[in-house]
């Protein structure tokens, strides 16, 4: 839903954000469709639509079938040449890289096989992906940043850097402040499950959701609590972390230190584990949709058993937060994710069950292989935004904005 303007003049970075917010949620919209959604002035969303096209961010047009008299009304919507972010992807053993503009187009993709244990290696990889992607920029002089999205969490001695479905062996994120001196360009990070839930509230199916849970189904499992269209961070920005709830007494030991915690039941490696053992090989993503394909026994019966976690961690989630609904994406192939959640039906009974919502309880990602870049990308798109649209100075010295959990309310409203 939008929000309404507010009238005092210290109010304005806060206005040209709603503003900014209906103009993408609407697509193309009218100046009286603004001004009715705001409940700002003619006038004052006029300024602020004017501020908003010489940032860039913004452009009109004339629309066909206005009125009998006089011009044609103007409609606004973001400038696909507005600004461009890079996104990058870190897993254990891949990269997956894209520059993505203002509208959320990736205009150009890679993706490169890497063992993250190698820093080196994968700096310099980092550096080189860069380098290409800001050649297929539309202009790489307008080039916001760069977004790293990595697993989570950080700074948390048990659980950072340690385990097969997390970077191994990292000590620190410096790595990332190199990133920004060879290639000149600011770098953002943030978990994987908090970007790709930003992905999802800026250009997926969460854009018109201001409070919803998401569950990030990759090499490991992680969770977002989107409140009010921002990542809730917990005391040190490691909230969610729901792969490591333990669901199974006296269950599989997890890297964390505990046993049975849901992430060994439900993700990418502990399918790769159950399918050709723990040998530190994870299988691609054409191999699990090829099982997938000829019904494999060994994935059937591992779908069966995750779908029954994952209908208890709906349940769970539901009782604990009662979010408009569950956004459901990350790297795994669309089509098990997909199978695993009709697997889950009929869910248990929650708080949600038969609330009035126009929501089902699940939403699947619709960009389930660009829902990590995207949402990497997301990161510098939003810091530099809001920074622009709170400053209104196009030339402002840049100070600095690396750093983990922004409040996520990219591109978007939020309080100020
Ligand atoms: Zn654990």
């Amino acid at each position: 839903m939008a929000r309404k303007g507010a009238t005092q003049q210290s109010s304005a970075p806060y206005n040209r954000r709603i503003v900014l917010d209906v103009i993408r949620r609407g697509h193309e919209v009218s100046r009286k469709e603004i001004i009715d959604q705001v409940g700002l002035s003619p006038q004052t969303v006029a300024n602020i639509t004017q501020d908003l096209e010489t940032m860039g961010l913004v452009i009109s047009k004339r629309v066909k079938g206005g009125g009998a008299r006089g011009q044609p009304p103007m409609a606004f919507m973001l400038n696909p040449r507005g600004g461009d972010a890079i996104g990058i992807s870190l897993e254990p053993h891949k990269i997956s890289a894209g520059v993505v503009n203002l509208v959320g187009e990736v205009l150009a993709r890679r993706e490169v096989v890497n063992d993250a244990r190698d820093r080196a290696a994968t700096l310099e990889l980092m550096v080189e992906l860069v380098a290409d992607l800001s050649a297929k920029s539309h202009d790489a002089r307008t080039l916001w940043g760069v977004g790293v999205a990595m697993p989570g969490p950080f700074d948390a001695p048990n659980l950072s850097f340690v385990g097969p479905t997390a970077i191994e062996g990292w000590s620190d994120l410096s790595i990332l402040t190199e990133l920004e001196v060879r290639t000149g360009l600011d770098v953002f990070y943030n978990t994987d499950s908090v970007a790709a839930a930003l992905g999802e509230s800026l250009f997926g199916v969460a854009q018109d959701l201001d409070n919803y849970f998401y569950l990030h189904f990759g090499i490991g499992l992680g969770g977002a609590l989107i409140l009010e269209k921002a990542a809730y961070p917990g005391e040190r920005g490691n909230a969610t972390e729901i792969g490591h709830i333990p669901i199974q007494p006296g269950g599989a030991p997890c890297y964390c230190g505990s046993q049975g915690c849901l992430e060994r039941y439900l993700s990418l490696h502990a399918l790769s584990e159950a399918i050709i053992g723990d040998v530190g090989v994870e299988l691609s993503n054409e191999q699990i949709l090829r099982l997938l394909a000829r019904d494999d026994e060994r994935l059937a019966a591992w779908c069966q058993a995750a779908a029954g976690h994952l209908r208890n961690a709906v349940c769970v989630i539901e009782n604990m937060l009662d979010p408009t609904t569950i956004v459901i994406g990350g790297s795994a192939p669309a089509a098990l994710v997909r199978h695993i959640v009709d697997l889950t039906l009929p869910l248990l009974p929650s708080v949600r069950t038969g609330a009035p919502s126009g929501r089902s309880r699940i939403t699947l990602s619709e960009r389930q292989e660009d829902s990590l870049i995207l949402g990497a990308a997301v990161l510098p798109i939003h810091e530099v935004a809001v920074s622009q649209l709170r400053d209104l100075a196009l030339d402002a010295p840049r100070g600095p904005r690396r750093g983990g959990f922004p409040q996520a309310d990219a591109v978007g409203a939020a309080s100020d």
